[in-house]
Protein backbone atom coordinates (compact mmCIF):
# COMPACT_ATOMS: atom_id res chain seq x y z
CA UNK A 1 0.00 0.00 0.00
CA UNK A 2 1.37 3.40 -0.63
CA UNK A 3 2.02 5.94 1.93
CA UNK A 4 -0.69 8.80 2.19
CA UNK A 5 0.37 12.02 -0.12
CA UNK A 6 1.20 14.82 2.17
CA UNK A 7 -1.66 17.78 2.47
CA UNK A 8 -0.02 21.42 0.85
CA UNK A 9 -2.42 24.19 0.80
CA UNK A 10 -1.94 27.28 -1.53
CA UNK A 11 -3.22 30.48 -0.34
CA UNK A 12 -3.74 32.92 -3.45
CA UNK A 13 -4.98 31.22 -7.21
CA UNK A 14 -2.63 34.17 -9.24
CA UNK A 15 -0.74 32.94 -11.81
CA UNK A 16 2.01 32.20 -9.14
CA UNK A 17 -0.62 30.14 -6.60
CA UNK A 18 -1.79 27.89 -9.48
CA UNK A 19 1.45 27.00 -11.15
CA UNK A 20 2.61 25.67 -7.72
CA UNK A 21 -0.38 24.09 -7.38
CA UNK A 22 -0.25 22.00 -10.54
CA UNK A 23 3.47 21.20 -9.60
CA UNK A 24 2.71 19.86 -6.52
CA UNK A 25 -0.01 18.12 -6.90
CA UNK A 26 1.74 16.08 -10.36
CA UNK A 27 4.58 15.27 -7.93
CA UNK A 28 2.13 13.74 -5.36
CA UNK A 29 1.09 16.40 -2.95
CA UNK A 30 -2.32 16.45 -2.36
CA UNK A 31 -3.17 20.17 -2.78
CA UNK A 32 -6.06 22.27 -2.05
CA UNK A 33 -6.07 25.70 -3.79
CA UNK A 34 -8.01 28.68 -1.86
CA UNK A 35 -8.79 32.07 -3.46
CA UNK A 36 -10.71 35.04 -1.57
CA UNK A 37 -12.67 35.85 -5.34
CA UNK A 38 -14.83 34.25 -7.13
CA UNK A 39 -13.04 33.25 -9.69
CA UNK A 40 -8.89 32.34 -10.17
CA UNK A 41 -6.88 34.34 -11.39
CA UNK A 42 -6.26 37.24 -9.36
CA UNK A 43 -3.92 40.43 -11.19
CA UNK A 44 -5.75 37.96 -13.91
CA UNK A 45 -8.99 38.64 -13.10
CA UNK A 46 -11.87 38.50 -16.03
CA UNK A 47 -14.75 41.26 -15.67
CA UNK A 48 -17.28 40.06 -18.18
CA UNK A 49 -20.26 43.15 -18.84
CA UNK A 50 -22.66 44.05 -21.68
CA UNK A 51 -21.34 41.31 -23.27
CA UNK A 52 -17.06 42.61 -23.87
CA UNK A 53 -14.33 40.21 -21.83
CA UNK A 54 -11.40 42.36 -20.39
CA UNK A 55 -8.72 40.89 -18.45
CA UNK A 56 -8.18 42.37 -15.83
CA UNK A 57 -3.87 42.36 -15.86
CA UNK A 58 -1.50 40.76 -17.74
CA UNK A 59 -1.56 40.84 -21.44
CA UNK A 60 1.58 40.83 -22.83
CA UNK A 61 2.50 36.96 -22.57
CA UNK A 62 6.10 36.36 -22.60
CA UNK A 63 8.52 32.97 -22.05
CA UNK A 64 5.69 30.74 -23.35
CA UNK A 65 8.66 27.87 -22.77
CA UNK A 66 7.99 28.34 -19.31
CA UNK A 67 4.00 27.56 -19.67
CA UNK A 68 4.60 24.84 -21.96
CA UNK A 69 7.37 23.25 -19.06
CA UNK A 70 4.64 23.98 -16.54
CA UNK A 71 2.10 21.64 -18.57
CA UNK A 72 4.72 19.29 -19.52
CA UNK A 73 5.76 18.59 -15.54
CA UNK A 74 2.30 17.14 -15.05
CA UNK A 75 2.59 14.90 -18.04
CA UNK A 76 0.44 17.12 -20.49
CA UNK A 77 0.31 19.85 -23.22
CA UNK A 78 -0.43 23.40 -22.96
CA UNK A 79 -1.84 23.55 -26.53
CA UNK A 80 -4.85 20.81 -25.62
CA UNK A 81 -5.78 23.39 -23.17
CA UNK A 82 -5.07 27.04 -24.42
CA UNK A 83 -4.03 28.24 -27.62
CA UNK A 84 -1.44 30.90 -27.83
CA UNK A 85 -1.79 33.48 -31.02
CA UNK A 86 1.61 35.42 -31.59
CA UNK A 87 1.29 39.61 -31.53
CA UNK A 88 2.95 41.20 -33.79
CA UNK A 89 4.16 43.82 -33.57
CA UNK A 90 4.55 43.35 -29.84
CA UNK A 91 4.15 47.19 -29.01
CA UNK A 92 3.32 50.45 -30.78
CA UNK A 93 4.69 52.82 -29.14
CA UNK A 94 3.94 56.91 -29.88
CA UNK A 95 4.99 60.14 -28.21
CA UNK A 96 3.01 63.43 -28.47
CA UNK A 97 5.44 64.76 -30.79
CA UNK A 98 4.24 62.40 -33.59
CA UNK A 99 7.04 59.61 -33.30
CA UNK A 100 5.78 55.91 -33.52
CA UNK A 101 7.75 53.31 -33.05
CA UNK A 102 6.63 49.48 -34.10
CA UNK A 103 8.91 47.47 -31.97
CA UNK A 104 8.54 44.17 -33.95
CA UNK A 105 10.42 40.70 -33.92
CA UNK A 106 12.39 41.67 -36.85
CA UNK A 107 16.13 42.57 -37.18
CA UNK A 108 15.80 44.41 -40.24
CA UNK A 109 12.70 46.02 -39.87
CA UNK A 110 14.27 47.51 -36.35
CA UNK A 111 17.34 48.50 -38.15
CA UNK A 112 14.98 50.55 -40.53
CA UNK A 113 13.14 51.93 -37.81
CA UNK A 114 16.30 53.33 -35.98
CA UNK A 115 17.90 54.46 -38.61
CA UNK A 116 14.89 56.85 -39.67
CA UNK A 117 15.61 58.60 -36.17
CA UNK A 118 19.23 57.90 -35.01
CA UNK A 119 21.01 56.79 -37.28
CA UNK A 120 24.04 56.31 -34.72
CA UNK A 121 22.35 54.14 -32.63
CA UNK A 122 21.28 51.31 -35.12
CA UNK A 123 24.97 49.79 -33.75
CA UNK A 124 23.90 51.05 -30.01
CA UNK A 125 20.91 48.92 -30.39
CA UNK A 126 22.93 45.90 -31.20
CA UNK A 127 25.23 46.16 -28.68
CA UNK A 128 22.03 46.85 -26.28
CA UNK A 129 20.93 43.78 -27.35
CA UNK A 130 24.38 41.65 -26.82
CA UNK A 131 24.34 43.35 -23.66
CA UNK A 132 20.28 42.15 -22.93
CA UNK A 133 20.71 38.60 -23.70
CA UNK A 134 23.86 38.30 -21.83
CA UNK A 135 21.97 39.46 -18.63
CA UNK A 136 18.91 37.09 -19.56
CA UNK A 137 21.37 34.27 -19.54
CA UNK A 138 22.73 35.04 -16.31
CA UNK A 139 19.55 36.49 -14.40
CA UNK A 140 16.52 34.37 -16.62
CA UNK A 141 17.71 31.19 -17.36
CA UNK A 142 20.27 30.31 -15.08
CA UNK A 143 18.81 31.77 -12.00
CA UNK A 144 14.97 32.88 -12.72
CA UNK A 145 13.48 29.35 -11.01
CA UNK A 146 16.52 28.76 -8.31
CA UNK A 147 15.38 29.95 -4.75
CA UNK A 148 18.30 32.10 -3.09
CA UNK A 149 18.08 30.95 0.48
CA UNK A 150 21.48 31.61 1.99
CA UNK A 151 23.39 34.81 1.52
CA UNK A 152 26.31 32.56 0.17
CA UNK A 153 23.94 31.86 -2.75
CA UNK A 154 24.02 35.84 -2.98
CA UNK A 155 28.11 35.95 -2.86
CA UNK A 156 28.24 32.90 -5.83
CA UNK A 157 26.26 35.12 -8.21
CA UNK A 158 28.26 38.47 -7.10
CA UNK A 159 30.49 38.58 -9.58
CA UNK A 160 28.36 38.17 -12.32
CA UNK A 161 26.23 40.74 -10.93
CA UNK A 162 29.75 43.28 -11.17
CA UNK A 163 30.43 42.43 -14.30
CA UNK A 164 26.87 43.01 -15.77
CA UNK A 165 27.30 46.46 -13.81
CA UNK A 166 23.58 45.39 -11.87
CA UNK A 167 24.09 48.62 -10.30
CA UNK A 168 23.47 50.56 -12.83
CA UNK A 169 20.01 51.35 -13.39
CA UNK A 170 17.91 50.43 -16.41
CA UNK A 171 17.46 53.55 -18.31
CA UNK A 172 21.37 54.18 -17.50
CA UNK A 173 22.50 51.31 -18.97
CA UNK A 174 20.06 51.74 -22.08
CA UNK A 175 22.10 55.68 -22.02
CA UNK A 176 25.25 53.74 -22.39
CA UNK A 177 24.22 52.12 -26.21
CA UNK A 178 21.28 54.45 -27.24
CA UNK A 179 21.89 58.50 -27.67
CA UNK A 180 18.64 59.31 -28.79
CA UNK A 181 15.99 59.87 -26.07
CA UNK A 182 13.01 58.93 -27.47
CA UNK A 183 14.54 55.01 -28.24
CA UNK A 184 16.61 55.27 -24.73
CA UNK A 185 12.48 55.35 -23.59
CA UNK A 186 11.44 52.63 -25.94
CA UNK A 187 14.35 50.36 -24.72
CA UNK A 188 13.89 51.45 -21.06
CA UNK A 189 10.29 51.26 -20.14
CA UNK A 190 9.41 47.05 -20.06
CA UNK A 191 11.04 47.33 -16.58
CA UNK A 192 7.63 49.42 -15.77
CA UNK A 193 5.74 46.25 -17.12
CA UNK A 194 7.29 44.30 -13.57
CA UNK A 195 6.60 47.39 -11.30
CA UNK A 196 10.56 49.02 -11.70
CA UNK A 197 11.05 52.25 -12.20
CA UNK A 198 13.55 52.51 -15.15
CA UNK A 199 15.96 54.82 -13.11
CA UNK A 200 15.84 52.82 -10.20
CA UNK A 201 15.65 49.52 -10.58
CA UNK A 202 18.04 47.06 -11.63
CA UNK A 203 19.68 46.89 -14.87
CA UNK A 204 19.60 43.20 -14.80
CA UNK A 205 16.11 44.12 -15.65
CA UNK A 206 17.01 44.82 -19.17
CA UNK A 207 17.00 41.35 -19.62
CA UNK A 208 13.09 41.54 -20.58
CA UNK A 209 13.99 42.83 -23.87
CA UNK A 210 15.94 39.69 -24.58
CA UNK A 211 13.25 37.64 -23.46
CA UNK A 212 10.87 39.18 -25.79
CA UNK A 213 13.10 39.15 -28.87
CA UNK A 214 13.66 35.16 -28.11
CA UNK A 215 10.07 33.83 -27.52
CA UNK A 216 8.25 36.24 -28.95
CA UNK A 217 4.66 37.80 -27.30
CA UNK A 218 1.30 35.85 -27.26
CA UNK A 219 -1.90 36.21 -26.05
CA UNK A 220 -4.18 33.18 -25.22
CA UNK A 221 -7.49 32.94 -27.69
CA UNK A 222 -10.09 33.85 -25.47
CA UNK A 223 -8.05 36.47 -23.18
CA UNK A 224 -5.38 35.80 -20.65
CA UNK A 225 -8.01 34.52 -18.50
CA UNK A 226 -8.61 31.38 -20.76
CA UNK A 227 -5.27 30.49 -19.77
CA UNK A 228 -6.08 30.54 -16.05
CA UNK A 229 -9.12 28.72 -16.83
CA UNK A 230 -6.70 25.91 -19.01
CA UNK A 231 -4.03 25.87 -16.15
CA UNK A 232 -6.69 25.69 -13.07
CA UNK A 233 -8.38 22.51 -15.32
CA UNK A 234 -5.49 21.40 -15.27
CA UNK A 235 -4.88 21.20 -11.82
CA UNK A 236 -8.64 19.78 -11.21
CA UNK A 237 -7.44 17.07 -14.11
CA UNK A 238 -4.75 16.27 -11.99
CA UNK A 239 -7.31 15.82 -8.73
CA UNK A 240 -6.49 19.21 -7.20
CA UNK A 241 -9.19 20.85 -4.85
CA UNK A 242 -10.43 24.49 -5.67
CA UNK A 243 -12.16 26.15 -2.94
CA UNK A 244 -13.04 29.89 -4.19
CA UNK A 245 -14.79 32.55 -1.94
CA UNK A 246 -12.33 31.21 0.00
CA UNK A 247 -10.48 34.10 1.74
CA UNK A 248 -8.07 32.69 4.38
CA UNK A 249 -8.10 34.60 7.77
CA UNK A 250 -4.91 32.84 9.03
CA UNK A 251 -2.17 30.36 9.14
CA UNK A 252 -2.19 28.45 12.39
CA UNK A 253 1.48 27.99 13.86
CA UNK A 254 2.32 25.31 16.25
CA UNK A 255 5.93 24.14 17.73
CA UNK A 256 7.30 26.35 14.77
CA UNK A 257 5.51 24.75 12.15
CA UNK A 258 2.52 26.27 10.08
CA UNK A 259 -0.40 23.21 11.18
CA UNK A 260 -3.71 24.87 9.47
CA UNK A 261 -5.87 27.23 7.78
CA UNK A 262 -8.64 29.22 9.12
CA UNK A 263 -11.43 30.82 6.29
CA UNK A 264 -13.27 34.00 6.95
CA UNK A 265 -16.42 31.83 6.76
CA UNK A 266 -15.24 29.62 9.46
CA UNK A 267 -13.64 26.81 7.29
CA UNK A 268 -10.70 24.86 8.73
CA UNK A 269 -8.15 22.13 7.26
CA UNK A 270 -4.89 20.66 8.80
CA UNK A 271 -1.87 20.56 6.59
CA UNK A 272 1.59 19.26 6.08
CA UNK A 273 3.06 22.62 4.31
CA UNK A 274 1.34 25.77 3.35
CA UNK A 275 2.51 28.19 0.44
CA UNK A 276 0.76 31.62 0.63
CA UNK A 277 0.53 33.58 -2.82
CA UNK A 278 -1.32 36.39 -1.00
CA UNK A 279 0.71 39.93 -0.71
CA UNK A 280 3.84 39.16 1.37
CA UNK A 281 2.82 41.72 3.91
CA UNK A 282 -0.38 40.34 4.32
CA UNK A 283 0.76 37.08 4.93
CA UNK A 284 3.33 38.21 7.71
CA UNK A 285 0.86 40.71 8.96
CA UNK A 286 -2.34 39.49 8.99
CA UNK A 287 -2.83 36.10 7.94
CA UNK A 288 0.32 34.90 10.17
CA UNK A 289 -0.65 37.65 13.07
CA UNK A 290 -0.67 34.90 15.54
CA UNK A 291 2.68 33.64 15.38
CA UNK A 292 5.96 34.86 16.99
CA UNK A 293 7.29 35.52 13.46
CA UNK A 294 4.71 37.26 11.59
CA UNK A 295 4.37 40.50 13.49
CA UNK A 296 8.25 40.60 13.45
CA UNK A 297 8.69 39.75 9.54
CA UNK A 298 6.09 41.97 8.66
CA UNK A 299 7.72 45.14 10.39
CA UNK A 300 11.02 44.58 7.94
CA UNK A 301 8.55 43.82 5.12
CA UNK A 302 6.53 47.18 5.56
CA UNK A 303 10.34 48.75 5.68
CA UNK A 304 11.23 48.18 2.26
CA UNK A 305 9.78 50.12 -0.75
CA UNK A 306 7.09 48.54 -2.88
CA UNK A 307 6.18 48.81 -6.01
CA UNK A 308 3.93 51.62 -8.07
CA UNK A 309 0.10 50.86 -8.29
CA UNK A 310 -1.78 51.65 -11.35
CA UNK A 311 -5.72 52.79 -12.71
CA UNK A 312 -6.90 50.84 -14.80
CA UNK A 313 -10.21 51.56 -17.01
CA UNK A 314 -12.10 49.14 -18.75
CA UNK A 315 -14.00 50.44 -21.59
CA UNK A 316 -16.08 48.37 -24.10
CA UNK A 317 -17.12 50.75 -27.65
CA UNK A 318 -19.81 50.04 -30.09
CA UNK A 319 -17.03 50.09 -32.44
CA UNK A 320 -13.55 48.23 -32.77
CA UNK A 321 -10.70 50.55 -33.92
CA UNK A 322 -8.85 48.47 -36.34
CA UNK A 323 -6.20 51.13 -37.27
CA UNK A 324 -5.25 50.62 -33.11
CA UNK A 325 -2.25 47.70 -32.78
CA UNK A 326 -3.25 45.37 -29.88
CA UNK A 327 -0.64 46.81 -27.48
CA UNK A 328 0.17 50.72 -27.47
CA UNK A 329 2.31 52.49 -24.90
CA UNK A 330 1.35 56.58 -25.64
CA UNK A 331 4.31 58.49 -23.93
CA UNK A 332 3.19 61.77 -22.18
CA UNK A 333 5.36 65.24 -22.31
CA UNK A 334 7.68 64.26 -19.55
CA UNK A 335 9.22 60.56 -19.08
CA UNK A 336 11.72 60.62 -16.28
CA UNK A 337 9.86 63.99 -14.43
CA UNK A 338 6.52 61.76 -14.88
CA UNK A 339 8.28 58.46 -13.65
CA UNK A 340 9.72 60.69 -10.75
CA UNK A 341 6.40 61.89 -9.61
CA UNK A 342 4.82 58.22 -9.62
CA UNK A 343 7.33 56.85 -7.56
CA UNK A 344 8.01 59.39 -5.05
CA UNK A 345 5.42 62.43 -5.39
CA UNK A 346 2.36 62.91 -3.14
CA UNK A 347 0.01 63.86 -5.32
CA UNK A 348 -0.54 62.80 -9.12
CA UNK A 349 0.96 64.20 -11.78
CA UNK A 350 -1.30 66.73 -14.45
CA UNK A 351 0.22 64.23 -17.28
CA UNK A 352 -0.26 60.79 -17.79
CA UNK A 353 1.84 58.22 -20.57
CA UNK A 354 -0.75 55.21 -20.54
CA UNK A 355 -0.39 51.55 -21.94
CA UNK A 356 -3.76 51.01 -24.05
CA UNK A 357 -4.80 46.98 -24.55
CA UNK A 358 -7.11 46.75 -27.59
CA UNK A 359 -7.53 42.51 -27.72
CA UNK A 360 -9.76 42.63 -30.46
CA UNK A 361 -6.75 43.12 -32.88
CA UNK A 362 -5.74 39.82 -31.87
CA UNK A 363 -9.07 37.95 -30.97
CA UNK A 364 -12.51 39.93 -32.02
CA UNK A 365 -14.53 37.22 -29.86
CA UNK A 366 -14.11 39.70 -26.64
CA UNK A 367 -16.25 41.99 -28.17
CA UNK A 368 -20.11 41.35 -29.31
CA UNK A 369 -20.07 41.45 -33.64
CA UNK A 370 -18.23 45.11 -34.66
CA UNK A 371 -17.19 46.34 -31.33
CA UNK A 372 -14.41 46.19 -29.40
CA UNK A 373 -13.24 45.56 -25.73
CA UNK A 374 -10.30 48.08 -24.01
CA UNK A 375 -8.36 48.61 -21.15
CA UNK A 376 -6.02 51.70 -20.60
CA UNK A 377 -4.31 51.95 -17.81
CA UNK A 378 -1.69 54.50 -16.35
CA UNK A 379 1.42 54.02 -13.22
CA UNK A 380 0.24 56.15 -10.29
CA UNK A 381 1.81 56.21 -6.56
CA UNK A 382 0.78 53.72 -4.06
CA UNK A 383 -1.06 54.26 -0.98
CA UNK A 384 1.89 55.13 1.31
CA UNK A 385 3.42 57.75 -1.75
CA UNK A 386 0.15 59.49 -2.05
CA UNK A 387 -3.01 58.60 0.38
CA UNK A 388 -5.54 59.56 -2.21
CA UNK A 389 -9.35 59.34 -1.56
CA UNK A 390 -9.85 57.32 -4.56
CA UNK A 391 -13.45 57.41 -4.56
CA UNK A 392 -13.54 61.51 -4.78
CA UNK A 393 -10.30 61.16 -7.66
CA UNK A 394 -11.27 58.17 -9.77
CA UNK A 395 -14.43 59.43 -11.92
CA UNK A 396 -12.39 62.90 -12.41
CA UNK A 397 -9.05 60.91 -13.33
CA UNK A 398 -11.71 58.62 -15.30
CA UNK A 399 -13.02 61.37 -17.40
CA UNK A 400 -10.01 63.21 -18.12
CA UNK A 401 -8.08 59.77 -19.07
CA UNK A 402 -10.87 59.16 -21.71
CA UNK A 403 -11.26 62.47 -23.17
CA UNK A 404 -7.17 62.50 -24.05
CA UNK A 405 -7.89 59.31 -25.16
CA UNK A 406 -10.11 60.73 -27.34
CA UNK A 407 -8.12 63.18 -28.70
CA UNK A 408 -4.76 61.74 -29.25
CA UNK A 409 -5.98 58.13 -30.68
CA UNK A 410 -9.65 57.23 -30.24
CA UNK A 411 -11.75 60.14 -31.87
CA UNK A 412 -15.31 59.49 -30.78
CA UNK A 413 -14.73 57.48 -27.22
CA UNK A 414 -17.22 59.12 -25.68
CA UNK A 415 -20.23 58.51 -27.97
CA UNK A 416 -19.25 55.25 -28.69
CA UNK A 417 -19.02 54.13 -24.89
CA UNK A 418 -21.07 50.88 -24.36
CA UNK A 419 -19.19 49.82 -20.42
CA UNK A 420 -16.72 51.82 -18.56
CA UNK A 421 -15.76 50.09 -15.10
CA UNK A 422 -12.25 51.34 -13.34
CA UNK A 423 -9.69 49.57 -11.10
CA UNK A 424 -7.92 52.06 -8.13
CA UNK A 425 -5.34 51.35 -6.20
CA UNK A 426 -7.56 51.19 -3.34
CA UNK A 427 -9.34 48.36 -5.07
CA UNK A 428 -5.48 46.42 -5.38
CA UNK A 429 -5.71 46.92 -1.11
CA UNK A 430 -9.29 45.81 -0.59
CA UNK A 431 -9.32 43.14 -3.48
CA UNK A 432 -6.46 41.75 -3.34
CA UNK A 433 -4.80 42.26 -0.28
CA UNK A 434 -2.51 44.60 -1.78
CA UNK A 435 -0.30 46.43 0.80
CA UNK A 436 -0.39 50.08 0.04
CA UNK A 437 -2.44 49.31 -3.17
CA UNK A 438 0.75 47.85 -4.80
CA UNK A 439 0.21 46.93 -8.39
CA UNK A 440 3.00 44.74 -8.43
CA UNK A 441 4.35 44.17 -4.59
CA UNK A 442 7.94 45.17 -3.35
CA UNK A 443 10.11 47.36 -5.73
CA UNK A 444 12.24 45.72 -8.02
CA UNK A 445 15.57 47.68 -6.81
CA UNK A 446 18.83 45.23 -6.73
CA UNK A 447 18.51 45.50 -2.82
CA UNK A 448 15.17 44.05 -2.80
CA UNK A 449 15.82 40.98 -5.42
CA UNK A 450 17.18 37.48 -4.97
CA UNK A 451 17.82 37.07 -1.64
CA UNK A 452 16.84 40.29 -0.25
CA UNK A 453 13.58 39.39 -1.36
CA UNK A 454 11.14 37.50 0.84
CA UNK A 455 12.34 34.34 0.52
CA UNK A 456 10.45 31.24 -1.48
CA UNK A 457 10.58 29.22 1.73
CA UNK A 458 10.16 30.86 5.25
CA UNK A 459 13.33 31.23 7.48
CA UNK A 460 11.83 30.49 10.41
CA UNK A 461 8.67 27.95 10.00
CA UNK A 462 10.06 25.64 7.93
CA UNK A 463 6.59 24.38 6.05
CA UNK A 464 5.82 27.49 5.12
CA UNK A 465 6.77 28.86 1.77
CA UNK A 466 6.20 32.02 -0.29
CA UNK A 467 5.12 32.09 -4.38
CA UNK A 468 4.34 35.04 -6.32
CA UNK A 469 5.48 38.55 -7.39
CA UNK A 470 6.36 38.83 -3.48
CA UNK A 471 9.48 36.37 -3.52
CA UNK A 472 11.97 35.27 -5.38
CA UNK A 473 12.62 36.51 -9.06
CA UNK A 474 9.66 38.54 -9.10
CA UNK A 475 6.82 39.80 -10.55
CA UNK A 476 5.17 39.84 -14.26
CA UNK A 477 4.05 36.48 -15.59
CA UNK A 478 7.13 34.92 -16.05
CA UNK A 479 8.66 35.94 -13.03
CA UNK A 480 5.53 33.94 -10.93
CA UNK A 481 5.70 31.19 -12.70
CA UNK A 482 9.51 30.81 -12.52
CA UNK A 483 8.61 31.34 -8.83
CA UNK A 484 6.29 28.61 -8.70
CA UNK A 485 9.33 25.88 -10.33
CA UNK A 486 11.61 27.66 -7.09
CA UNK A 487 9.20 27.18 -4.27
CA UNK A 488 8.10 23.61 -5.65
CA UNK A 489 11.78 22.38 -6.20
CA UNK A 490 11.92 23.32 -2.47
CA UNK A 491 8.42 21.71 -1.15
CA UNK A 492 9.41 18.59 -2.97
CA UNK A 493 13.16 17.92 -1.33
CA UNK A 494 11.40 18.68 1.65
CA UNK A 495 8.85 16.39 1.43
CA UNK A 496 10.78 13.77 -0.27
CA UNK A 497 8.97 13.81 -3.23
CA UNK A 498 10.90 14.00 -6.99
CA UNK A 499 9.71 16.94 -9.09
CA UNK A 500 6.97 15.48 -11.69
C1 LIG B 1 -3.04 45.82 -14.64
C2 LIG B 1 -1.85 44.91 -14.67
C3 LIG B 1 -1.27 44.58 -15.89
C4 LIG B 1 -0.20 43.69 -15.94
N1 LIG B 1 0.31 43.35 -17.16
C5 LIG B 1 1.24 42.37 -17.23
C6 LIG B 1 1.62 41.86 -18.49
O1 LIG B 1 1.12 42.31 -19.53
N2 LIG B 1 2.54 40.85 -18.53
C7 LIG B 1 3.06 40.32 -17.38
O2 LIG B 1 3.87 39.39 -17.47
N3 LIG B 1 2.72 40.79 -16.16
C8 LIG B 1 1.80 41.79 -16.06
N4 LIG B 1 1.39 42.23 -14.85
C9 LIG B 1 2.01 41.66 -13.64
C10 LIG B 1 1.41 40.30 -13.32
O3 LIG B 1 0.04 40.31 -13.57
C11 LIG B 1 1.60 39.93 -11.86
O4 LIG B 1 2.93 40.14 -11.44
C12 LIG B 1 1.22 38.47 -11.59
O5 LIG B 1 0.03 38.12 -12.25
C13 LIG B 1 1.09 38.28 -10.10
O6 LIG B 1 0.82 36.93 -9.85
P1 LIG B 1 0.91 36.34 -8.40
O7 LIG B 1 1.14 34.88 -8.54
O8 LIG B 1 1.90 37.09 -7.57
O9 LIG B 1 -0.54 36.46 -7.77
P2 LIG B 1 -1.69 37.57 -7.75
O10 LIG B 1 -2.21 37.76 -9.11
O11 LIG B 1 -1.27 38.72 -6.97
O12 LIG B 1 -2.79 36.74 -6.96
C14 LIG B 1 -2.77 36.58 -5.56
C15 LIG B 1 -4.11 35.98 -5.18
O13 LIG B 1 -4.17 35.83 -3.75
C16 LIG B 1 -5.51 36.08 -3.36
N5 LIG B 1 -5.53 36.36 -1.92
C17 LIG B 1 -5.02 37.45 -1.28
N6 LIG B 1 -5.23 37.34 0.03
C18 LIG B 1 -5.87 36.15 0.23
C19 LIG B 1 -6.37 35.48 1.37
N7 LIG B 1 -6.22 35.99 2.61
N8 LIG B 1 -7.01 34.30 1.20
C20 LIG B 1 -7.16 33.75 -0.03
N9 LIG B 1 -6.72 34.35 -1.15
C21 LIG B 1 -6.07 35.54 -1.02
C22 LIG B 1 -5.91 37.26 -4.20
O14 LIG B 1 -7.32 37.42 -4.26
C23 LIG B 1 -5.29 36.87 -5.56
O15 LIG B 1 -6.21 36.13 -6.33
C24 LIG B 1 0.33 43.14 -14.75
C25 LIG B 1 -0.23 43.49 -13.52
C26 LIG B 1 -1.31 44.35 -13.48
C27 LIG B 1 -1.92 44.68 -12.14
Amino acid sequence: MSAARPRAAVIGAGFGGIALAIRLQAAGYDVTLLEKRDKPGGRAYVYEDAGFTFDAGPTVITDPSALEELFAAAGRRLSDYVELLPVSPFYRLEWENGFRFDYVNDQAELDRQIAAKSPADVDGYRRFLDYSKAVFDEGYLKLGAVPFLHFSDMVKVAPQLARLQAWRSVYSIVSRFIRDEELRQAFSFHSLLVGGNPFATSSIYALIHALERRWGVWFPRGGTGALIRGMVRLFEDLGGTVRLDAEVAGIEVGEGRAKAIVTKDGWRGEFDAVASNADVVHTYKTLLAGSERGPSFARKLERKRSSMSLFVIYFGLRRHRPELQHHTVLFGPRYRGLIDDIFNRETLADDVSLYLHSPCATDPSLAPPGAGAFYVLAPVPHLGTAPLDWDRVAPVYRDRILDYLGQRCIPGLREDLVTVRTFTPHDFRDELNAHLGSAFSLEPILTQSAWFRPHNRDDAIPNLYIVGAGTHPGAGVPGVVGSAKATARLMLADAGLAPA
